[in-house]
């Protein structure tokens, strides 16, 4: 069913709390901690509880979800004092996504180039 946890998904499995992640915010629909690999002094992930492969599939089943990443990723950036920033989510392999799960990264902390690659 639309939403569910999905076994084989490992943002599923750190909404459930199977995987240690570092969380820096919880709401009701959302969960933010940063990412293990960071590719900036702030790199944080925000996703949904609720699991859709990516920001199109949420955006469209579940709107007010996908405004809460961006709001969570505001707050965020709030928290951690960042002037700049960027919010990105990378849609489809082709754009770099890796994991199938619905998230936004929050990226800052140093210059940010444009266009990115
Ligand atoms: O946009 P993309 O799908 O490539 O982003 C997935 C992100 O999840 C990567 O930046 C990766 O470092 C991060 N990750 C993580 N914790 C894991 C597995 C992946 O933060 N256990």
């Amino acid at each position: 069913m639309a939403g569910e946890p999905q076994d084989d998904c490992l943002f599923c499995k750190i909404v459930a709390g199977q995987i240690p992640a570092t969380v820096v915010r919880q709401t009701e629909t959302t969960v933010a901690f940063r990412d293990i690999n960071p590719q900036a002094p702030t790199h944080v992930l925000i996703i949904p509880r609720v699991h859709y492969p990516d920001i199109a599939t949420l955006g469209a089943a579940e709107p007010g979800i996908a405004a809460d990443l961006l709001r969570v990723s505001g707050e965020v950036a709030g928290e951690e004092k960042l002037e700049s920033y960027r919010v990105v989510f990378n849609t489809g392999s082709g754009a770099g996504q890796t994991v199938f799960h619905a998230h936004a990264h929050l990226i800052g902390g140093r210059g940010l180039e444009w266009p990115p690659g």
